[in-house]
């Protein structure tokens, strides 16, 4: 797959989900990174994004709740390069119905390179980098010359 450079704004777009037994440890994180992730956009699916706006008050735009098809919308976004960072903290021992759709959630993200935080020290890694406030160019897929040599 040839790739093509992509620049990340200083304002990121930053998506945050957790499933239930993560929403609180998420809830944590939030509040502890409140004043860094109020410099960014922030999104969520339905029901993470209920929660931590109600909680913090921070703004963030609610997507579909995940197991309704949150994730799916969420992929959606990426692959339209909508979004620069994704902090979701899944349940490694729990089942979860839209199990498919997590998969491909965390496909996705990674098909468009961006950097993805599954658990709290990831995400503390994450933001303490000094890339998270600069301009940074990553590697993506290039479509263009994907379609070309396809068609
Ligand atoms: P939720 O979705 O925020 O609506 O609970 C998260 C998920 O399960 O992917």
């Amino acid at each position: 797959m040839q790739t093509t450079t992509r620049t990340m704004p200083a304002h990121k777009h930053v998506a945050l989900v957790a499933h239930d037994s993560c929403k609180p440890e998420l809830l944590k994180w939030v509040q502890e990174n409140k004043e860094k992730l109020q410099r960014h956009f922030l999104y969520a699916t339905g029901t993470t994004g209920r929660i931590l706006s109600n909680e913090t008050g921070l703004a963030i735009k609610s997507l579909i709740s995940g197991p309704m098809g949150g994730d799916q919308q969420l992929g959606a976004l990426i692959s339209e390069k909508e979004i620069d960072i994704m902090i979701f903290f899944w349940d490694p021992l729990e089942a979860v119905p839209h199990d498919p759709d997590v998969k491909a959630l965390l496909r996705i993200a990674n098909v468009w390179n961006i950097p993805v935080a599954m658990n709290k020290s990831s995400a503390d890694f994450l933001f303490a980098s000094s890339l998270l406030e600069k301009e940074v160019d990553i590697q993506v897929p290039d479509y263009e010359k994907y379609l070309e040599d396809r068609v």
